[in-house]
């Protein structure tokens, strides 16, 4: 049996990593629950699944919560701090990190410096911090297990090979709903449309960044830090049909890929369960379905935002942080229509330029970055 923690459990990634729990009970105990404000689902997961623990980020829902749940078994916390307090609890084996944006750094740090096994969703993590984090699961000898289904993929065609004979790691992106768009067709593009993926039903903060092909910016961020390769060795290509998740060139020419039905529930699994694979809910592959697969690179200039992830990648120092501090901001004025599509990139080149470089951050200086981009991005907003 193992024992998760869920950071995340009400979201995408979260409700779909209960599906794996809920599939496989002699295999997966759901032990801690935790979630941002949503207390009518928090409720709901805590009476299915019956976890030691749930704990609810907003303060101000806690009493709410406790109501709910006196008549229960369940322990219930509230706060940031309480977060970063279970996921180190001595019945824990595993943490799924699927919370969104940067509030996902300081749970994963805690989770890895007690031992706990990770598994990453949270991209922004390794983003923002990634050689601190990635040195201190190597320090205290912490396996960090991708769920993003291109770092899965790399991993599983990594699997056998010596590392240091990968040429080349190449991460698929699907294009997002707006690919093949010209500028004018982009510039009167709604949030609607925005939010909806051709392929993946995932979470609004990753969607818009997929449109955006900040997401594509994010993971080869991700990937650098996760497979300890540098920028020049990651490539992007365009794969509408998101069969290939990604993809390894080695040394000799070869490439190998991994295939599969795009479904999360497959790479959220296989790091549950690594080294070992079982039965899964997700459909077979069916060949027949997708007769034609293609590829293209991507308009680095009309979707500047993949330029700008892997300038700031190359730049080092807080500059991946700077980045993602102002990109949540911009993704957040975006949804609510404070800012067009077209004019995020500027908003985030403006936030760089102007936020301190710090070449050899700590973690404090992260948490000061981040707090910096954000006053700054919307100051450039002119947003409260
Ligand atoms: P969602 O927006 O669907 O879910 C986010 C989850 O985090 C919710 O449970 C939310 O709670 C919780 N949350 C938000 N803020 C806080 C906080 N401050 N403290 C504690 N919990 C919080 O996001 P996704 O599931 O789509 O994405 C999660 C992460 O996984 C992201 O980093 C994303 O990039 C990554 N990812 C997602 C994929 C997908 O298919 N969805 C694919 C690959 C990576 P509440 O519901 O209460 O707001």
């Amino acid at each position: 049996m193992k024992r998760i923690a869920i950071l995340g459990s009400t979201g995408s990634i979260g409700t779909q990593t209960l599906d794996i729990v809920r599939m496989h009970k002699d295999m997966f105990v759901a032990e801690v629950l935790v979630a941002g404000s949503n207390v009518d689902m928090l409720e709901k997961q805590a009476r299915e699944f019956k976890p030691n623990v749930v704990v609810i980020a907003e303060e101000s829902r806690l009493a709410d919560l406790k109501n709910r749940l006196s008549d229960t078994e369940v322990k219930v916390y509230g706060g940031t701090k309480a977060i970063e307090e279970v996921v180190t609890m001595e019945s824990v084996d595993i943490v799924v990190a699927a919370m969104v944006g940067f509030a996902g750094l300081k749970p994963t740090l805690a989770a890895i410096k007690a031992h706990k096994e990770i598994a990453l969703a949270n991209k922004e993590t390794l983003v923002v911090a990634g050689e601190i984090v990635m040195g201190e699961a190597q320090k205290n000898r912490v396996a960090v297990l991708p769920v993003d289904s291109e770092h899965s993929a790399i991993f599983q065609c990594l699997n056998g090979e010596r590392h240091l004979t990968a040429k080349k790691i190449i991460l698929t992106a699907s294009g997002g709903p707006f690919r093949g768009w010209s500028r004018a067709q982009l510039e009167g593009v709604t949030p609607a449309q925005a939010l909806k993926h051709p392929n993946w039903s995932m979470g609004a903060k990753v969607t818009i960044d997929s449109a955006s092909l900040m997401n594509k910016g994010l993971e080869s961020i991700e990937a650098r830090w996760l497979f300890g390769v540098e920028p020049e060795k990651i490539e992007i290509v365009v794969h509408p049909q998101s069969i290939i998740h990604s993809m390894v060139e080695f040394e000799d020419g070869s490439v190998k890929a991994q295939l599969g039905t795009p479904d999360m529930r497959l790479p959220i699994q296989y790091a549950l369960t690594f080294p070992y694979r079982y039965s899964s809910p997700v459909e077979t592959l069916d060949f027949r379905k997708y007769s034609t697969l293609t590829f293209e690179y991507p308009d680095r200039v009309l979707f500047r935002n993949l330029q700008i992830a892997f300038d700031s990648m190359k730049n080092g120092g807080n500059t991946p942080c700077v980045m993602n501090g102002a990109n949540e901001i911009v993704v957040k004025a975006f949804l609510v229509g404070a800012i067009s599509f077209l004019d995020m990139p500027g908003v985030i080149e403006d936030v760089i330029a102007r936020v301190p470089y710090v070449e050899n951050p700590t973690v404090e200086d992260y948490f000061e970055t981040d707090a910096q981009a954000r006053r700054v991005a919307k100051e450039v907003l002119k947003i409260e």
